[in-house]
């Protein structure tokens, strides 16, 4: 199939407020703005945190690469996101099974833990230094969920997951948490995934992948060889491959609706530095409830609570609303650690993506030949960003990936 694409010619806007880990890292490097035709092995538009990890892996694979963004790098949703790496997907696993097969959700699970290991693994090798493991409490505040709480740790425990039951009084002796049933997981991990972007990046640019920022891709021809693609600026770069890894604005470039956009909201405490009291291990901690309150420490001693999501209709409404659902999240922590100091610093807000399934869409789209899709929606954003760079490096170099399958468009 031959033909052009008209992309949209304007930025969503995809944050509001004051997203913690840009105020605390601001813009770090200058990349310049392309302006002349260029040629490359493969083309990644995108440069959030799904497009740096798929340049890393096609750079390291020895592919020719450029990386364009229609912003300044990193300011897509990824500035915005609390970076808790976790290998539990939105949807609980005995769950997930019923809707997607027992083998596709175990698997799925599976690779978002190994993706945690390989996302320390890589920042090690890269020098960034940003990153914590983490044990993950997922708990209940309801009693009636018993049995669907142990239904998870079985269904977790039979996929090789190292994974505790803790009752009321094991979390309320061990974090001071008012819960009635909780999953103690021990894999998980925290990062900063606006710096890690910049990180891969600046790692990316010394192996000589080319990245441009302020660089709005306009159109795309789909050629029997190669894909053009034209900037704002009336520049050419011509590809053998094109990855997508735009996020949520990917619905400018496909007609197929793949996802459904939530905004979701996080508060950030004053740095708490002085302050003795935290809880056992720094342990992530998140609920059940739909949508799901999230907690976890940062540096200075910080506490990150997040959540409140709803659906999105636009950016205005999600503005107004920030007062208010800021106060409601600093309330539910209250609500759950009474004896804890909490004053509120930073409030933002996101917009997020999520798919029936809670799974990524990764590979290829049947109408967009030579393009690969690295787009990681929901809570493992992040997690399935590196899936996606594994699985689209195999694709582009032709080899079989066993994975690819379970996150294709296709499914
Ligand atoms: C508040 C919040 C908290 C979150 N917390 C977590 C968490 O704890 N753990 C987790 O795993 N995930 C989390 N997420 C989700 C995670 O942040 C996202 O999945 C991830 O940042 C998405 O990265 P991305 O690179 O795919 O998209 P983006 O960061 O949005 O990058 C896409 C880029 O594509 C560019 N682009 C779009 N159109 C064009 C075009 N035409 N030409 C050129 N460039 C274009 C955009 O400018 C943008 O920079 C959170 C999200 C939010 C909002």
């Amino acid at each position: 199939m031959t033909g052009t694409i008209l992309c949209c010619s304007r930025n969503m806007e995809l944050v509001a407020g004051y997203p913690y880990w840009l105020i605390k890292n601001g813009l770090p490097y200058h990349y310049p703005k392309l302006l002349n035709n260029t040629r490359c092995g493969a083309v990644i538009i995108g440069g959030g945190i799904s497009g740096a990890l798929t340049a890393y892996f096609l750079t390291n694979a020895g592919i020719e690469c450029i990386l364009v963004d229609a912003r300044t790098i990193g300011l897509g949703s990824t500035c915005a996101s609390t970076s808790l790496l976790q290998y539990e997907l939105d949807i609980p696993l005995h769950q997930l099974k019923k809707l997607v097969g027992q083998q596709n959700a175990i698997r799925s699970y599976q690779l978002c833990g190994e993706a945690v290991d390989k996302l320390i693994d890589l920042m090690n090798l890269i020098g960034f230094k940003e990153f914590d493991r983490r044990q993950s409490l997922y708990f209940s505040d309801h009693t009636s969920d018993k049995k669907f709480i142990e239904r998870e740790w079985r269904a977790r425990k039979d996929a090789g997951f190292e994974v505790e039951l803790l009752s009321a009084r094991d979390m309320k002796q061990s974090y001071n948490l008012q819960a009635a049933h909780g999953i103690l997981s021990q894999k998980g991990a925290t990062s900063n995934a606006y710096a890690l972007t910049h990180g891969l990046l600046q790692y990316c640019l010394q192996k000589g992948c080319r990245v441009f920022d302020r660089t709005r891709i306009k159109t795309i021809t789909y050629e029997k060889k190669q894909v053009i693609l034209k900037t704002e600026e009336d520049c050419l770069i011509s590809a053998g491959y094109a990855v997508n890894a735009t996020g949520y604005e990917v619905a400018d470039f496909i007609d197929k609706k793949i996802v459904d956009l939530d905004c979701t909201y996080a508060i950030i405490s004053e740095s708490r530095a002085e302050e003795k009291e935290s809880w056992k291990d720094n342990v992530m901690m998140w609920n059940t409830n739909d949508p799901y309150l999230y907690l976890c420490s940062a540096q200075e001693n910080r506490i990150v609570v997040g959540g409140r999501d709803e659906p999105f209709s636009n950016i205005k409404t999600v503005h107004k609303y920030l007062d208010r659902k800021s106060v409601k999240l600093e309330k539910d922590f209250k609500n759950l650690f009474r004896s804890f100091s909490f004053k509120k610093e930073f409030a933002w807000s996101g917009v997020f993506g999520k798919t029936k399934d809670s799974l990524p869409y990764i590979g290829n789209y049947i109408k967009t030949p030579r393009t690969f899709y690295a787009l990681g929606f929901g809570g493992n954003g992040i997690t399935f960003s590196l899936v996606a760079a594994e699985i689209i490096t195999d694709l582009l170099l032709g080899r079989k990936n066993m994975n690819a399958e379970i996150f294709s468009f296709s499914r």
